[in-house]
């Protein structure tokens, strides 16, 4: 909150792909529900950063996307603020107590911090409303995230590993995932997680691409995240670049 980020260019946004939607100029677009848009202005946001202008009207609008900008650009809420928007407009029910949660949003980071930070924005942005984000990650007991798990779960932030682990243990079921995010895709294959998404999105009870929206960010672009993207996004899948990237 209170960053300058008026050193980002505007020129040097690229979209490509097939009909992208204009881009977003203010929080207060009608397709962001009220308790949405008080949570976005009670985080300090005051307008969207050059990677949330464009990548939120792509995401509200239902297209998969791969989004490419620096780190400190913004981009949890670049996914987070038209998830949550899509959650309300939809109509999330309140989930109760169960042994199997069955999230609408898996979110996916490669260290418990950055995970932890994505998992901290979604609680301000879901203040007031009756979704409920989790965050599990390795290094810590695995009973204490099957009891986070239980409580109810509709965002569900989590490491690799972890969600692999809680996946097996048949606590999560996959079929009503809706959004898939795949944050720091780059660090994500540099620290050997790549084995572990391919896995995530070949569970049987995971729909398809053609069934769920698929978001993929990260700072550079290297082959291998390219490689990723094309395996994981629906063809028509908009790429977002902000600025030079590796
Ligand atoms: P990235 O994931 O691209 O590294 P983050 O999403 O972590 O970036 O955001 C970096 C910082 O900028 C965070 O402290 C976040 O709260 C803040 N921030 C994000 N979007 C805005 C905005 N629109 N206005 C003001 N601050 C913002
Ligand atoms: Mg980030």
């Amino acid at each position: 909150a209170g960053m300058n980020f008026d050193k980002y260019d505007e020129n040097v946004v690229e979209v490509s792909g097939l009909d992208p939607p204009a881009a977003l100029m203010s929080f207060a677009d009608s397709n962001i529900c009220h308790t949405l848009t008080v949570n976005i202005a009670k985080a300090g946001y005051s307008k969207p950063t050059p990677v949330q202008k464009y990548s939120i009207p792509i995401i509200l609008a239902g297209r998969d996307l791969m989004a490419c900008a620096q780190t400190g650009s913004g981009k949890t809420a670049a996914f987070l603020v038209p998830v949550v928007a899509q959650m309300m407009r939809d109509g999330v029910t309140a989930s109760s107590f169960k042994e199997q949660q069955e999230p609408e949003c898996i979110i996916t980071a490669p260290t418990r911090e950055l995970i932890n930070q994505i998992f901290l924005e979604a609680r301000k942005f879901v203040y007031g409303t009756c979704i409920r984000p989790v965050v599990i990650y390795g290094g810590t007991q695995t009973g204490y995230s099957i009891r986070q798990i239980k409580l109810g779960c509709n965002i569900l932030c989590a490491t690799p590993g972890r969600l692999l682990d809680i996946i097996g243990r048949g606590k999560i079921g996959l079929h009503n995932v809706k959004y898939l995010v795949l944050d720091e895709a780059d660090r994500m294959l540099d620290m050997g997680f790549g084995a572990d998404m391919k896995k995530l999105v070949s569970f049987p009870d995971m729909p398809q691409k053609e069934k769920r929206q698929t978001l993929m960010f990260s700072a550079t672009f290297p082959e291998e995240v390219q490689r990723l993207a094309g395996e994981f996004l629906k063809t028509d899948f908009l790429f977002v670049v902000v600025g030079r990237v590796g």
